[in-house]
């Protein structure tokens, strides 16, 4: 029998292929496991996503400049960064079902959790989560690159570019936000975990001595972003990687969790890296990547606060925390700044010259907005639509507006109606939209 969260999935899954948001990769020849695409919807949200993170990391601040580097870089730098030793899972196979697991997801001392034999698992081996090619027409090891499997090395390794363009001082972050690929053992719960998708990272340089206030500064930080994107407060937590859970590199971490129907996940990482990846690049590029304090006359390596979070994984967050079922709807409450069209624009009835004056103001709002023109079909039904596409505004003309100038705004959670007039709809949506 199906459990409640596999329901609470199946029916956001419906309906993100419904409305418009993730389909399957590939549908047409089965589908490739793992991999999605993103439909009108969908890219529309992630974009919002994204932009607002750059807005929050960048726009709003003086002391972080953001970088676009490129997904295949020397393979000297997954050799320095740890990767190419360690950055592996601990895979086991169940001999009978041939079940692949994580052994660090299961009991491995316990029934197989599939198929519930004794002993039937293989030795655990280390698998490597990085994805390989080869550049140029040789295949041989000399030609071996990686598909980055974070973006943060990238970012590593312009430090000082970064540093003299931008003219910045400690303590200033170089934020990216780009593909990375892992090539995971077990992807699932839908776009949770893929092995293709895209990071927003933000790495931080300060002082070895100023870590831990910074550190705890950026959780705050952090913190504050998931409550301006809406997510429900009681079902976000911090979640710190006590020493066995600590990555090579790292002196403290914390995740921020959410409450998905399938348990608490991590949806971020919040990382002190100390010196490790400034230290390591330099010792196996051999050039120097210290930092010069003018003001104190000391050289030294800037220790690396790191924030990192998936885009799609966010986006999945957001839906799940929006979802909700009315007695005679579904509405997807998403906070109107992420919601992938603003307004929905209608003719009350295809007649009287409603349609006219209805795209008419659907048009002077594009360019600002997306925005959606609907003349189809009874007006509940199309309220309905825009609910479940998480419109946060429709606009109606009626017979009134050809009267005096007014429409209807129906706000989208307590489906409250009010009358504007056409001249104030832009103010009002500039108010209403604001992050
Ligand atoms: P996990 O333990 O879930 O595999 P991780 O600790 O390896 O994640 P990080 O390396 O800290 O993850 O990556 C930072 C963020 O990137 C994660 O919090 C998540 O939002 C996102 N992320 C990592 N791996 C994936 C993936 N396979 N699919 C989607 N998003 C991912």
């Amino acid at each position: 029998m199906a459990s409640q969260a596999d329901k609470t999935m199946d029916k956001l899954v419906s309906l993100a292929k419904r409305r418009g948001f993730i389909y399957q990769s590939s549908e047409i020849y089965g589908g490739i496991n793992s991999c999605y695409d993103y439909g009108p919807l969908g890219v529309e949200m992630k974009k919002n996503i994204k932009e607002l993170w750059w807005k929050s990391m960048v726009y709003e601040r003086d002391d972080i400049e953001g970088i676009d580097s490129s997904i295949l870089m020397h393979p000297k730098i997954w050799e320095a960064s740890g990767h190419v030793d360690g950055f592996s899972d601990p895979l086991v196979d169940c001999k009978i079902c041939k079940t692949r697991f994580r052994e660090d997801d299961i009991d491995i001392n316990k029934p197989c959790p599939k198929c519930g034999n004794k002993d039937s698992f293989t030795e655990i081996r280390q698998f490597n989560l990085m994805f390989k090619t080869y550049m140029g027409p040789l295949q041989d090891t000399a030609s071996i690159v990686y598909l980055r499997p974070e973006t943060a090395q990238g970012i590593y390794v312009n430090f000082h570019n970064v540093r003299e363009a931008a003219r910045k001082k400690l303590p200033f972050g170089i934020a990216q936000i780009g593909k990375a690929f892992r090539n995971e053992i077990t992807p699932g719960n839908f776009i949770f975990r893929t092995r293709e998708f895209e990071q927003m990272e933000m790495q931080f340089f300060v002082r070895p001595d100023e870590d831990e206030k910074w550190f705890d500064y950026w959780k705050e930080e952090r913190m504050k972003w998931y409550r301006r994107l809406g997510l429900s407060q009681n079902k976000l937590r911090f979640h710190e990687h006590i020493k066995d859970e600590l990555a090579h590199y790292a002196k403290a971490a914390f995740d921020v969790e959410y409450e998905f129907p399938f348990g608490w996940q991590e949806i971020e990482g919040i990382h002190n890296r100390t010196d490790f990846d400034l230290s390591r690049h330099k010792e196996f590029s051999g050039k120097d990547l210290q930092y010069y304090d003018d003001q104190t006359k000391e050289r030294f390596i800037p220790y690396i606060i790191e924030t990192s979070i998936g885009c799609e994984r966010t986006l999945l967050t957001c839906l799940i925390d929006a979802y909700t079922e009315e007695e005679d709807r579904v509405v997807l409450k998403l906070a109107p700044s992420i919601a992938p069209i603003k307004v929905g624009v209608f003719p009350l009835v295809k007649r009287d010259g409603m349609p006219e004056v209805a795209k008419k103001i659907a048009a002077e709002l594009r360019g600002s907005y997306r925005v959606f023109y609907d003349e189809g079909g009874s007006i509940g039904r199309r309220y309905r639509r825009q609910d479940e596409a998480g419109t946060p505004f429709c606009i109606t003309v009626d017979t009134e507006t050809l009267e005096d100038q007014t429409v209807t705004v129906r706000y989208r959670d307590s489906m409250e109606q009010k009358r504007i007039l056409i001249d104030n709809v832009k103010t009002f949506l500039a108010e209403e939209l604001k992050f």
